[in-house]
């Protein structure tokens, strides 16, 4: 799967090439991440025994500034796993015109088999392990699946054990007292739902109250079915690994959620209809809204799809063979690298104010993170229709073209004829 990973990476990135405004310094510079890091993580456990985790830390470019990405608790975490995620990373800061490169973490781990205890000497032990990769000027993490704001504050605290001094900015997503901002934990689905909203029109015309099914209730998933619900939408069907529920008249959101919240799943959910969670995908709806992990449609399940349109809320959730699918059966593809930039844009906003030693309203992160997601989402659709493009190979070329003018100011390679 993982290796399938990277090679889908390549595919993108080989199909935007051709459009772009490219350098072929910027080519050789993509081609293979930066630093790769993998450590081994002992941690005492509860009973007393020692156990060892392999955790991952890679920079992939950092060309437009200090790596940016996630920590990831996944038992099926790998180094190419992380590689691709963190190749994304690269694509999505320059896409968000962010000042950072790409990068991304990750420990094999099923966090639901650890104590709260084990969890937290996990996370100090990886940061013990990464320290030195790690800095506001070298590599800021932030969370990703199944860390939250208590695991960056564990990290951020034992960083400045290590430093031997506060340095608030080497991690964003911190809790609010310890140096983090408003509507970080809510930005990967506000972002999302400044996406929507705006091309709402374009890939859904007269369609009033549109239905939306939405795999994965985690962090973003459920934010972002109590936001489509509040704007209109009907949201017909959810799911997480242990089921789906639907209902086509639209579910009761809120229901759902406070559920989730107390049994920990959405099995014998007291709403809709319960169904088997891989059957989310074949749901008929307007939007697909993948928001788990990546692989979620791939070619055995694409031909199954009955939406007019996929909202990408995970990290690489449609294989490259399903976006071909896809794009037969006339399903648009809103890409990841667009429509979850919320996070990480609000992560900059933490890390500018950890920086100046300021703290942000609310007011100010909901306003310009509205103002950058409709600035690049206006971009990415104005250069899909300019030069005929699908809109992940737009947002593509719109970052390529941006890490290409980076890489170029850093090079000589204009004295040597390469750029066109
Ligand atoms: N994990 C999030 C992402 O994949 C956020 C990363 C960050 O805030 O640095 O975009």
């Amino acid at each position: 799967m993982t290796d399938e990973l990277l090679q889908d990476a390549a595919v993108r990135f080989e199909e935007a090439l051709p459009h772009a405004r490219l350098s072929e310094d910027t080519r050789e510079r993509l081609a293979r991440p930066r630093s790769s890091l993998k450590v081994s993580i002992p941690v005492r456990m509860d009973d007393g025994s020692l156990r060892t985790f392999a955790g991952y830390r890679v920079r992939y470019d950092v060309t437009r500034g200090p790596a940016k990405g996630g920590i990831r608790f996944n038992a099926g975490v790998t180094a190419a796993e992380v590689t691709t995620l963190a190749f994304w990373m690269t694509f999505k800061t320059a896409l968000m015109d962010l000042p950072f490169g790409g990068g991304k973490g990750g420990v094999a781990v099923d966090p639901k088999e650890l104590s709260t205890a084990e969890l937290e000497r996990l996370s100090r032990g990886y940061i013990e392990a990464t320290a030195d990769v790690i800095g506001p000027d070298i590599d800021i993490p932030a969370p990703d699946v199944a860390t939250n704001e208590m695991v960056m504050g564990w990290m951020a605290h034992e960083y400045a054990v290590i430093q031997r001094g506060h340095e608030p900015a080497a991690l964003t997503g911190k809790p609010l007292a310890l140096g983090g901002i408003p509507g970080r934990s809510s930005a990967t689905s506000d972002g999302a739902l400044h996406v929507i909203r705006h091309l709402r029109d374009r890939v859904l015309p007269d369609v009033d109250a549109p239905r939306a099914a939405i795999q994965g209730f985690g962090n973003a998933g459920a934010q972002l079915a109590s936001g489509l619900a509040e704007d209109g939408w009907r949201v017909v069907a959810v799911s997480d690994s242990s089921a789906a529920v639907y209902d086509e008249d639209g579910l009761d959101v809120a229901k759902l959620r406070e559920h989730k919240s107390s049994t920990g799943s959405l099995g014998d959910a007291p709403v809709g209809e319960v169904l088997d969670p891989e059957q989310l995908i074949a749901v008929a709806c307007d939007a697909l809204i993948p928001s788990a992990l990546e692989g979620a449609i791939h070619g055995d399940n694409a031909g199954d799809v009955r939406a007019r349109v996929v909202f990408e809320v995970a990290n690489g959730p449609v294989t490259a063979d399903a976006d071909r699918i896809l794009d037969d059966l006339g399903v648009d593809v809103v890409p990841d690298i667009l429509v979850n930039a919320g996070g990480v844009t609000v992560s900059w906003f933490e890390w500018i104010a950890n920086r100046q030693g300021d703290r942000w309203s609310e007011e100010l992160v909901r306003e310009r993170l509205e103002e950058r997601m409709l600035a690049e989402t206006r971009a990415v659709a104005d250069l899909a229709d300019e030069r005929g493009l699908r809109l992940r190979t737009a947002a593509y070329v719109h970052a390529l073209e941006r890490l290409t003018d980076a890489v170029d100011a850093t090079g000589t390679s204009a004295l040597f004829g390469q750029s066109r």
